[in-house]
């Protein structure tokens, strides 16, 4: 019986481990609904010679963050400049 409770514990410290990280997820969608192609292919101007650069101000000073630290894979880029929220990168 007590290993019912154990697994039943378990069952439910994963789950809210895991609504956590799909809340997360939801919401750095959210915040940035466009990935790095979709952000080229609605803005062609975007693409410099030498860089991406902001939609908004023009300026090339972006700022890479990753979502889960600096070696995240998952990555949220916003402008230096104006601090428009431009596009993710899933990987
Ligand atoms: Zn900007």
């Amino acid at each position: 019986m007590e290993v019912l409770y154990v697994v039943t514990y378990v069952i439910i410290i994963f789950s809210i481990f895991f609504w956590l990280y799909k809340l997360r997820y939801s919401k750095w969608k959210k915040d940035f609904p466009l990935t790095f192609q979709e952000y080229v292919s609605t803005n062609p101007t975007v693409k410099t010679g030498n860089g991406i650069k902001c939609i908004f101000c023009g300026s090339k000073s972006l700022k890479n963050w990753g979502i889960d630290g600096p070696e995240s894979k998952k990555r949220s880029v916003t402008c230096n400049h104006c601090s428009s929220r431009l596009y993710r990168v899933e990987d």
